[in-house]
């Protein structure tokens, strides 16, 4: 089964679940177009070297194309279109007028030079641009891209069109039209999902024994802003180690050491002890957040998970054998597609703005990012009630709900 036909294996259960017609998936069964390009790239040495790009936009009912570009030498088609899949799907869980896009070019950035970088990236643009619109496909960072690509897209698209696009990709700098916010936004989704579950299950923070795997972007800010909220951290990691205290580490301490660019092997000498990240992931506590990679938790660690509740902020942490352990276990899982949705969240406040030409504060950017991710959490949790069944499948019920109306409105 490839990669595409395992995503689907939720929506499946949904459709079930909710008795509807199977032919309902049909509206995203397959992406509405992906496109392959071929990019020659000037190198510095000064031969040509030509890469493969992609543009998958999988669905168009809900609004534009949303989602972001890949770098990475194991991109291919069958992985851009099940990302793209999944951004329809996470866009409508969280309720935003997007659909679904992903793209990525086969390439190892680390190994090229930030010319190779720029000339790849305009190249891509000029590649993709009959596609890509502010109001029909809006790329954004993912692996191995960052702001900086985002200002060379955002600086070649207008280029083509003679005039400033900034609405064409989100994830952009804050000088050229990014939101205030934006880099904060999956770790403060987490955080306000995470606590949302607590007042569901009666738990108060400071009661709460959390355990993060991934000290990035995400996990960092997770930690911070549930620490903040009194949570006792008691164990995270990076891809060099992970550190443990049953009593809480000291989060504010390790966010300072690790923005200084070392990882936790490197010297981290806060009161703790060294473990593995596979004795993370089995660690008693209440929470466990995954915030690193894909495939974490398998049907070989699965039945020694003790976490409660497990929230899910890397994409793909849970493998479709794990799942059904844990779900048999009780442990209850809130997938990805709703738990890491904050990103995309203030992506749209991003694009919004940018449309408006009108910029907001990040007090106000968070709190709009509060309301749209506690209002998803909710409808999630209140489908999975409704239909008895996981947050997962909840999940795809609430995202296939809003896609097979949209799509029966608009005939
Ligand atoms: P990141 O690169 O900033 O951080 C990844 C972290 O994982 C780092 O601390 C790294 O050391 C650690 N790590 C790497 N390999 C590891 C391993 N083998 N074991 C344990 N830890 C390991 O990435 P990020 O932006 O924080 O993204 C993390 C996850 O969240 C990814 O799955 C990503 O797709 C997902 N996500 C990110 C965003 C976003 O806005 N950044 C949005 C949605 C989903």
């Amino acid at each position: 089964m490839n990669l595409f036909e395992m995503a689907k294996i939720p929506l499946n259960k949904a459709i079930e679940v909710m008795k509807l017609d199977p032919s309902a998936a049909d509206i995203i069964a397959t992406p509405e177009r992906t496109l392959e390009v071929s990019i020659p790239v000037r190198m510095d040495d000064g031969t040509t070297k030509v890469f493969t790009g992609y543009r998958s936009q999988h669905s168009t009912i809900m609004g534009p194309a949303k989602g972001g570009v890949r770098y990475h030498p194991g991109v291919n088609m069958d992985e851009v279109k099940t990302l793209a899949f999944w951004m329809t799907c996470k866009c409508a869980v969280a309720g935003l007028p997007y659909g679904g896009g992903k793209g990525g070019i086969v390439c190892r950035p680390r190994e090229m030079s930030k010319g190779e970088l720029e000339r790849l990236t305009r190249t891509y643009i000029d590649k993709i641009s009959a596609i890509i619109s502010p109001n029909t496909d809006i790329p954004a960072p993912d692996v191995g891209t960052n702001a900086q690509t985002m200002d060379w897209m955002v600086d070649e698209y207008s280029k083509l069109k003679g005039e400033s696009v900034y609405g064409i990709v989100t994830g952009k700098s804050i000088e050229i039209g990014g939101s205030k916010g934006r880099n904060e936004a999956t770790g403060r989704g987490v955080c306000f999902v995470t606590l949302e579950m607590m007042k569901k299950y009666n738990m108060k923070p400071e009661d709460c024994k959390i355990v993060i795997q991934g000290m990035g972007n995400v996990g960092s800010i997770s930690a911070k802003l549930l620490a903040e909220e009194g949570a006792k951290i008691i164990a995270v990691s990076d891809v060099s180690c992970a550190i443990y205290n049953e009593n809480g580490l000291d989060i504010a301490g390790i966010y300072k050491y690790l923005d200084s660019g070392k990882n936790l092997l490197d010297g981290y000498t806060g009161d703790c002890k060294r473990i593995t990240n596979a004795e993370l992931l089995e660690l008693p506590c209440d929470i466990l957040i995954p915030a690193a990679l894909e495939n974490q938790i398998t049907a070989e660690n699965a039945d020694r998970i003790k976490a409660k509740i497990v929230i899910e902020a890397a994409n793909g942490p849970t493998s479709v054998e794990a799942d059904e352990i844990l779900n048999k276990k009780g442990v209850k899982v809130l997938p990805d597609i709703l738990s890491n949705s904050g990103g995309v969240i203030v992506s749209y406040f991003e694009w919004v703005q940018n449309l408006q030409n009108f910029y907001w504060e990040e007090d106000d950017v968070n709190a709009k990012l509060k309301r749209q991710i506690v209002g998803a959490f909710n409808d999630v949790f209140d489908a999975s009630e409704k239909y008895d069944c996981t947050f997962r499948v909840a999940a795809y019920i609430v995202a296939l709900n809003r896609l097979v109306t949209a799509k029966k409105l608009r005939g």
